[in-house]
């Protein structure tokens, strides 16, 4: 029996801005670097276990031009499509949607941080999305795209009646899933800055984060592990694809501690010889599990430090210590291991003091590399709204956007003014990339053309960002 959908279209849609999305977030990338769409790698892994005909648009990362998208969309002609969107481009996305629709493609299924926050307010006014998914990688879209509402689990469907959302109907602790079918992807578009080999592989050992932290749009969501087994199959098949360099996307790796044992002993029994990268923290660390790490050849470790104030760090639920933190790093440089550290800047009731707290905590413990964000009331997060109860920032469009890159200031919070927010930034980054030693250091270690490459461009562009941010604030 012909099934209902056949084709399915997977569509990263255009635009002259690098936005980086998933379903809980939307940026931009503040470098050259793009990496790959994780949502549309697990989506594309089910559907394509499950038989469909597939085909991957990313046009940021190919940079198409809206024409050009459409070209390739009527080349393949699919029955449905599953479209990424955020907060930021959402006006953009839904006008180049219901172009595509227009244009015969009959069923859109969206999945973004816009959606989750606001979908079925956001379906009542745009009759182009027939549905949105809430997980990413538990999802009914199979059951959907053959018309089983019923069974359309952790999604938002358009039905004849109305609006349905339908839940989960149990929500086991552990899941699998297929190993998504890489080649698909324009994988030479996608770059990490610090990757050592080109092109990457991404994959996933859990899902979502049971953490709290208070700016972080991940926050307490609904925590899963992957099973080791099929975790260590989708290895497998990343080795036997040819890739040298891996990414463990997971928003926190090992927390689950003995299935973060189980897959490391598992990938160095395998011999697997990638190089790796992953996130975690640095309560979840100890020098045990990292030199397991370093032996299944993890070469980047990046960890949310935030703050160099215990008092900020406590303020908004980041549960860590600063000792956890000098130890973290300790150990990675006793096991000679990459660290990037990522830090949280003018949050509101941060002063100038806490600001030079966390740079002073930056230059001594010495990470490989330093990513200083700004405060950003991102959609979801509990900041975000303690910012609109406190009348910081305004529940309207402009609102919603703000600064998506996390280099620009968007608000000033009482105690800093948003220019000067902006210039300790730039002060932190010089301070800390430009170094004599630093940067005698970093130019010892390198050992491939590609990561000389990453180097080259993300620090070009990091170096233009200053100046074109210095040039602003002048005029
Ligand atoms: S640990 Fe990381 S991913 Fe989890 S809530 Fe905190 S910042 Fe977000």
């Amino acid at each position: 029996m012909k099934r209902a959908t056949q084709k399915v279209l997977l569509l990263n849609p255009p635009s002259d801005r690098l936005y980086i999305r998933d379903q809980f977030c939307s940026h931009v990338s503040k470098g050259t670097y793009y990496w790959q769409p994780l949502d549309l790698l697990q989506i594309s892994a089910r559907l394509n276990a499950q038989g469909y005909e597939l085909s991957i648009v990313d046009a940021i990362a190919e940079r198409l031009s809206a024409e050009e998208t459409q070209r390739r969309i009527s080349r393949f002609a699919p029955d449905a499509l599953v479209f990424m969107t955020g907060s930021d481009s959402f006006a953009d996305d839904v006008a180049f949607i219901a172009e595509v629709k227009r244009r015969g493609v009959g069923v859109a299924v969206g999945i973004g941080d816009i959606l989750r926050e606001k979908g079925e307010q956001l379906m009542a006014t745009h009759p182009e999305i027939d549905a949105y998914l809430h997980d990413f990688v538990n999802n009914g879209l199979h059951a959907f795209l053959q018309g089983r509402m019923d069974d359309a689990a952790n999604m938002t469907v358009r039905t004849a009646t109305g609006l349905r959302k339908v839940e989960e109907r149990d929500s086991p602790r552990t899941f699998t899933i297929p190993t998504p079918p890489y080649e698909i992807f324009p994988l030479d578009r996608y770059r990490m800055p610090y990757n050592r080999y080109h092109p990457y592989a991404t994959i996933i050992t859990s899902s979502w984060c049971p953490f709290g932290c208070n700016f972080c749009p991940f926050a307490r969501t609904s925590y899963r592990v992957r099973e080791v087994a099929d975790v260590l199959r989708n290895m497998e098949d990343i080795r036997r694809m040819g890739f040298r360099q891996m990414h463990m996307a997971d928003w926190t790796f090992a927390v689950d501690r003995k299935q973060a044992e189980a897959i490391l002993r598992g990938m160095i029994k395998a011999k697997f010889g990638f190089t790796w990268s992953c996130l975690s923290r640095v309560d979840l660390m100890d020098r045990e599990l990292m030199g397991l790490m370093v032996e299944a050849g993890c070469d980047l470790l990046e960890l949310g430090v935030e703050s160099g104030n215990q008092e900020i760090l406590d303020r908004y639920e980041k549960g860590i210590t600063l000792e956890q933190i000098h130890d973290t790093f300790r150990w990675a440089h006793e096991l000679n291991i990459s660290t990037l550290a990522t830090f949280v800047l003018g949050l509101p009731g941060e002063t100038h003091e806490d600001l030079q707290k966390t740079l002073d905590l930056a230059l001594t413990i010495e990470p490989t590399f330093c990513s200083f964000n700004v405060a950003s009331p991102r959609m979801g997060t509990e900041l975000r709204r303690q910012m609109l109860a406190d009348g910081l920032i305004k529940d309207d469009e402009e609102g919603a956007i703000l600064d998506s890159s996390r280099s620009q200031p968007a608000f000033s919070t009482g105690q800093l003014a948003a220019a000067e927010l902006q210039r300790f930034r730039q002060l932190a980054i010089r301070k800390f990339y430009l170094r004599p030693s630093y940067l005698l250091q970093r130019l010892r270690r390198i050992s491939s053309l590609v990561e000389f490459q990453n180097y080259a461009s993300n620090g070009l562009s990091l170096i233009w960002q200053s100046i074109q941010s210095a040039r602003a604030r002048r005029t």
